[in-house]
């Protein structure tokens, strides 16, 4: 696996300074640039079962306060010559000041929101698909909305959600309704533009998926695969209370985390320390996980 081009740095280090931001990297013809929504200040107690003397002691040789974490939102344009996608949206205006900033990272990255051909959804929780729309308006207006099947099918059966998914409800079922006729459902495995492929990442959601950038060093952007890397690389099982399904979740972590190792392959996410372009190792009994530096 190439190891060029890492840097040690703490993983969680300049994430307050980075909401409206954008990083690029590159992956063959394809431009993928990082936008910064912002950050939120992540209490230990959202890991279950996890106390903080624990999440210290394995924070703690990385460089990271366990107990002053902040975690990034993170959305994606990926540009070809002629066509501009975007990879989640980000809080939109729902939340606090620290976070809805897409839009100003957008236009960082020199692009209108109507410009967007095309929004790729990792899943419809609402610190991805809140961005999707503003009062009954959407922000990408000549977009197709491109979800997963088992995404749309979880948010079209109500009864069958806990409260704590129940709580992101409207926002999904608003960020459907504003796209309408111009959505478009896909299933792990289809290329749903060409040269980036729809990945099955289940748990988180039932229909959460990543998408693969085909290339000579390719790239996976997952969603919620991985919230606090200084933590969840050395302990994969360490879970977030709104993983719909733990334990579909930590398997999904392990493998991926797994894979990328294997392969080499670069990876991002949404909640990774912003821009989040990095490599994934084998390190002890887990991972590690090593920031890229930009283009
Ligand atoms: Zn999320």
């Amino acid at each position: 696996m190439p190891a060029d081009n890492t840097t040690e740095a703490p993983v969680t280090a300049g994430i307050r300074r980075s909401a409206g931001r954008s990083v690029t990297a590159t992956v063959g013809d394809f431009r993928v640039t990082a936008l910064c929504d912002g950050h939120v200040d992540f209490d230990i107690s959202r890991f279950v079962g996890v106390d903080l003397d624990q999440a210290k002691a394995v924070a703690a040789p990385l460089g990271v306060d366990a107990g002053d974490l902040a975690v990034s939102v993170n959305a994606f344009a990926i540009e070809v010559p002629g066509k501009l996608y975007l990879v989640d949206a980000g809080n939109g205006t729902i939340r606090g000041p620290g976070l809805g900033h897409l839009i100003t990272a957008l236009a960082d990255a020199g692009h209108r929101p109507e410009d967007v051909d095309a929004m790729l959804m990792t899943h419809m929780h609402g610190d991805h698909a809140a961005g999707l729309y503003d009062s009954d308006r959407s922000v990408f207006p000549n977009a197709e909305l491109i979800v997963s099947e088992a995404e749309r099918a979880f948010w079209d059966a109500p009864e069958k959600l806990d409260d704590l998914q129940r709580s992101q409800l409207e926002i999904a079922l608003q960020g459907f309704d504003t796209h309408g006729g111009r959505t478009t459902l896909a299933n792990a495995g289809d290329e749903v533009v060409p040269g980036i492929t729809m990945v099955a990442l289940p748990g988180h959601t039932p229909g959460h998926v990543g998408f693969r950038i085909d290339g000579p060093d390719p790239m996976l952007i997952w969603g919620d695969v991985v919230h606090v890397p200084a933590l969840q690389m050395a302990r994969p099982e360490w879970y977030f209370r709104f993983d719909a399904d733990p334990d579909t979740a930590i398997a999904t972590r392990q493998r991926i985390l797994d894979e990328a190792a294997s392969e080499g392959y670069r990876v991002t996410g949404a909640h990774v320390p912003f821009p989040g372009f990095a490599r994934i190792e084998r390190h002890g009994g887990g991972f590690a996980y090593h920031p890229l530096d930009s283009d």
